[in-house]
């Protein structure tokens, strides 16, 4: 049902619903308030508590105009208790007459303490007959919901009311009896609670905080259950693979086999393998990668390499043609926006194609791709997986599908909301590697940390100097600056500059320029975030480091520390620091396990930007918070199964209840 059928609702206030999220009439049931006010009783003056809302009521003894420092009407009220000042600031002369001497004037607004009397400031005020001077407005607490300018409180109230009255029909009750209180009666105490009924209200919320989980984990066992049906072609040829696992330069590590087998079993499986592999900064994720890719490449089939970068991906096609061109096996860089959109595909046969994200944007042909390999990726949303599977999808045969992160997700997120995932994790890094030293040092250190990359460089090893990327035009700037600042501190040193604006061509050359050991210092954005693997390079300089996340910061510092040297990372900040910027340098200087500063990190920053929902849009939650709510989910999830198996039936329209995206996660 449209808002605009509501009463009161044109469509220019649609808009301003729709600005909260809110399309249909169902949506309103769903906008819980953010809090209450109090105005099913008339208190006496004397039980004002100051800073806190009041319904009172008392007579006018006095109404006069007073010019203070600006010109306001005080009406003083009188009842048994005492007395309160009203003061208006605005007023017409109609306000002014209607504080008759004598006449009872009902009052609600916050009562502040001026000098020795009580006083509100601008309240809502009604003036009553005397026979209902004692009367509450209202028999329940007075929702206060989340609004937009150019909405008011009434207007919300007005409009939930009306939506109340339907909800039976609007929104059916789908899971009658499983939980202790129905869907419509949760909603009536959420929106109109009678007074003194907190433990109530708590439950009817919790109530629909749970239905909320449930439908997302419905949307994952979902998934599941379709993904067991699909077909995939079945990759299980080894030679490829074998003479690629010789002829690498290193032998894999206990971690790395044991996720590739876990890989290869699924691969050699009818249906579609939707694999997470996790695995630290600098573990070896693109060795097992290649290794997989092998896999279909070895029966004639494409495989495509997405990493979040170019740099990276041309980094990607380097590292994997050296492996597999001796094999015989072709490595094509696609990128996007180049002219032809890069080498040219052969028309069938096995491949490689390395590209960006980008690839994936329009309707690419890449021939009958067996394994897309997505790197680096920091969001999960269902949207992307779904998308992406589509696009290969050829015939009804479904490609195999390898994401690779080093942001680890939390068991207790991972088992709920990607129940249609399995994962690898590699946990154990190649041999001799040493944990990064890592300091943080106020700004006014600066000339120390300088000199300290001087003697870095005089031994022979390179570093990073990374600034975050503010905001765009900020940005040129203050990398320009830091640059023109290291050039005339260290003089003798190639420092160079890499930053988004440059031409991917130019990006290119400062990168191999580094790679090649010609550039000593490479100052850069978060650019070099993901992925970029310079092993002589042992110092890490992160300025501004306050101002960014701890995954972000994790992901700089896994630069380095991949060669034999001990490595040093910098975390330069200005104070003072805020509580949560301390905790995150705390903790990135005594943890160097990812996952335990992915814990840590879930705890700082809550679930939603780790579960990829801020930034899609997507799979957004309405009320509950993964985080917070976490104690629910191991009910949440067993009643799931219950549902999935008893009432399919009210699967579907639970997704298109509470998920943006619900019909896709239903068709998916
Ligand atoms: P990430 O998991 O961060 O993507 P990379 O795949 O870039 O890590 O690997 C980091 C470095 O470790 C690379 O230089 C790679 O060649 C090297 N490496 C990977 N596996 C091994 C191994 N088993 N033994 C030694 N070095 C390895
Ligand atoms: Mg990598």
């Amino acid at each position: 049902m449209q808002l605009t059928e509501l009463a009161g609702i044109g469509p220019a206030l649609a808009d301003k619903f729709r600005a909260l999220g809110i399309e249909q009439v169902a949506d309103l049931l769903f906008h819980l308030p953010l809090r209450y006010e109090d105005r099913t009783r008339v208190q006496p003056f004397g039980a004002a508590c100051e800073g806190e809302p009041l319904l009172a009521c008392g007579q006018v003894v006095d109404s006069q105009i007073r010019y203070g420092r600006r010109r306001s009407l005080v009406v003083t009220l009188q009842d048994d208790s005492g007395l309160l000042s009203v003061r208006l600031f605005h007023f017409s002369s109609r306000q002014m007459g209607a504080f008759k001497p004598a006449a009872w004037v009902r009052v609600f607004g916050e009562v502040r303490r001026a000098g020795y009397q009580l006083e509100m400031v601008h309240p809502e005020y009604r003036v009553v007959p005397a026979d209902q001077a004692g009367q509450a407005e209202h028999d329940t607490l007075t929702p206060v919901y989340p609004a937009v300018a150019g909405l008011s409180q009434n207007r919300i109230r007005s409009a939930v009311e009306q939506a109340l009255r339907l909800a039976d029909t609007l929104v059916p009750d789908l899971l009658q009896a499983r939980f202790e209180l129905g869907l419509h009666a949760a909603l009536r105490l959420i929106h109109a609670p009678p007074p003194d009924q907190q433990a109530q209200v708590e439950q009817a919320r919790s109530r629909l905080i749970r239905e909320e989980l449930l439908a997302h984990r419905l949307a994952m066992l979902n998934l599941r259950a379709r993904k067991l049906q699909q077909k995939a072609a079945p990759l299980g040829d080894r030679d490829l693979l074998e003479r690629l696992r010789q002829s690498l330069p290193f032998v894999l590590t206990g971690a790395q086999d044991r996720v590739l087998d876990e890989i290869l079993r699924d691969m050699a499986q009818p249906s579609p393998m939707l694999r997470l592999l996790q695995g630290d900064v600098g573990a070896g994720k693109t060795a097992v990668a290649a290794l997989a890719a092998a896999a279909a490449l070895g029966v004639g089939l494409r495989a495509v390499l997405m990493a979040p970068t170019e740099i990276l991906a041309r980094q990607h096609a380097k590292t994997l043609s050296a492996w597999f061109e001796p094999l015989g096996a072709p490595v094509i860089l696609r990128i996007g926006g180049q002219a032809g959109g890069g080498e040219p595909l052969p028309a069938t046969g096995a491949a490689l194609i390395v590209g960006t994200h980008a690839l994936f944007h329009g309707e690419p042909e890449f021939g009958a791709v067996g394994l897309i390999i997505v790197d680096e990726q920091h969001r999960f949303g269902v949207d992307q997986r779904l998308g992406l599977k589509k696009l290969a999808t050829r015939d009804d045969c479904h490609p195999h599908q390898l994401v690779m992160t080093a942001t680890p997700i939390p068991r207790t997120l991972a088992q709920t909301f990607f129940a249609d995932l399995d994962f690898s994790s590699i946990d154990e890094l190649p041999p001799g590697r040493k944990p990064v030293v890592t300091v943080a040092l106020p700004q006014s250190r600066r000339g120390e940390v300088i000199e300290r990359l001087r003697k870095a460089c005089a031994q022979g090893r390179q570093a990073y100097w990374v600034s975050p990327v503010i905001e765009a035009s900020e940005w040129a700037e203050a990398a320009e600056d830091i640059h023109a600042e290291l050039t005339a501190a260290l003089p003798g040193l190639n420092v160079a500059l890499v930053h988004g604006r440059l031409k991917a061509k130019d990006k290119q050359a400062v990168m191999h320029a580094f790679a090649a050991g010609q550039v000593q210092i490479l100052v850069a954005t978060t650019v070099i975030e993901v992925g970029v693997d310079v092993p002589n390079a042992s110092v890490m300089v992160i300025d501004n480091a306050e101002r960014m996340g701890l995954a972000q910061l994790h992901q700089l510092r896994g630069r380095v520390g991949r060669g034999g040297v001990a490595s040093h990372c910098v975390l330069m900040y200005r104070p003072p620091l805020t509580d949560t910027a301390r905790a995150r340098l705390d903790a990135l200087r005594h943890e160097h396990n990812g996952f335990r500063l992915a814990e840590r990190d879930l705890e700082l920053r809550g679930a939603g930007e780790i579960l990829g929902t801020r930034q899609s849009g997507l799979s957004e939650f309405r009320i509950a918070d993964p985080q917070r709510d976490a104690a629910w989910l191991g009910e949440v999830r067993e009643l799931a199964r219950q549902v999935f198996e008893q009432q399919p039936e009210v699967v579907g329209p639970l997704l298109v209840r509470w998920l943006p995206a619900g019909q896709k996660y239903a068709d998916a």
